[in-house]
């Protein structure tokens, strides 16, 4: 079933290529397509989404590298009319306002808890000997249940705490396809040892805001290869439902969770 869903939305399969690597296998209209581009000494996956119809596009997470993502941007003919952000990290923001200052287009996420990351990215990056990354102040913040447009697809939020107090993970339910960040990986889960990490509130926000958006959702990682949240709650170590023990939750246990997650973060 799961692959009859993907089959069927508008995301072309991305499948883990790279832009340079050649087409993508193409679903009959595509409405969105999709490259991964690695940035940075730390193989962040930028990710570009355009609408074929429109050509415009946005950067998810545009950590560094920007000639290289331009120049993806170029190779594709996509106009990029947004930026937007799952969370704070350096490898995740850092050339944010460059795209910012070449396009002029606004960056929009994470949510306001990550503007304490947002305000070290320069401080961060000579930690790193990653000297490009520049502060960034978005134009706007995402909440919990706001809704993204491109070229009429749309887009849901969730705020996910836990790896950042502000992440969000993107997601569009039409094409199965989320952009989760350092939230989820294939076969891990995001760092809690840094200032201000949870783990248990980043195990919350996995099965309570992630699980629910259904087991055929892909993902986009962060860091690594895509997977799909059914997998993950086979056999990944941290998250598996065997270790989490959950079941599936109804509709209405999503708001009581996150009710849960916003009292045990104030
Ligand atoms: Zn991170
Ligand atoms: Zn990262």
């Amino acid at each position: 079933m799961a692959q009859g869903k993907a089959a069927q939305s508008g995301f072309a399969k991305p499948g883990g290529d790279r832009y340079v690597k050649g087409m993508s296998e193409q679903t009959p209209t595509p409405k969105l397509q999709i490259r991964i581009v690695p940035v940075t000494p730390l193989q962040q996956n930028t990710s570009m989404i355009w609408s074929t119809e429109t050509m415009e596009g946005v950067f998810i997470d545009p950590g560094g590298d920007i000639d290289r993502l331009m120049g993806a941007a170029e190779h594709f003919g996509v106009k990029i009319v947004a930026v937007w952000l799952t969370h704070g990290h350096l490898d995740h923001a850092g050339a944010a306002m460059a795209v910012k200052e070449r396009t002029g287009c606004p960056i929009i996420g994470p949510h306001k808890d990550d503007q304490w990351l947002l305000d070290e990215i320069e401080a961060q990056g000579a930690r790193y000997g990653i000297t490009d990354g520049k502060n960034v102040t978005p134009d706007r913040y995402l909440e919990d249940g706001d809704e993204l447009d491109l070229a009429g697809n749309k887009f849901g939020v969730a705020h996910c705490p836990g790896h950042t107090p502000g992440h969000v993970v993107i997601y569009n339910q039409e094409g199965a396809l989320a952009f989760v960040g350092d939230v989820l990986f294939r076969g891990s889960v995001g760092r809690t040892d840094f200032p201000r990490g949870n783990h248990q509130q980043l195990i919350d926000s996995i099965t309570g805001k992630l699980w629910p958006l259904g087991d055929g959702m892909r993902f986009v990682p962060g860091h690594g290869p895509m997977s799909t949240f059914g997998q993950e709650r086979i056999d990944n170590p941290f998250v598996a439902d065997a270790v989490t023990g959950y079941a599936g939750a109804e509709k209405g246990d999503v708001d009581l969770i996150s009710q849960r997650l916003s009292k045990r973060w104030t």
